[in-house]
């Protein structure tokens, strides 16, 4: 697909690869959560899996992160030069 690059906006050919580079990040810090993880299937003493699946819900702790907030469509050129520097 054809595009124009963000840095030199030169149309780019169809074929020619383009490179998002992100621009602007924020952090971000997930809440934890409670009782939303699926538990593995639990093994019988047979060591053959539950026929049911574990009605048991694992939290999820949260965390911190990164997320982009604005990213450029380079072309190889640009997007070599921004590896450079
Ligand atoms: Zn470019």
């Amino acid at each position: 697909m054809m595009y124009r690059c963000d840095r030199c906006h030169q149309q780019q050919p169809a074929g020619v690869p383009s490179t998002l580079i992100p621009t602007e990040i924020r952090r971000v810090t997930y809440p934890a959560r409670v009782g939303i993880h699926a538990s593995p299937p639990a093994k019988t003493s047979a060591g053959r899996y539950a026929q049911r699946a574990s009605r048991e819900r694992r939290p999820d702790p949260g965390g911190h992160g990164h997320e982009t907030v604005r990213e450029e469509r380079c072309c190889p050129c640009c997007s070599a030069d921004h590896h450079s520097s």
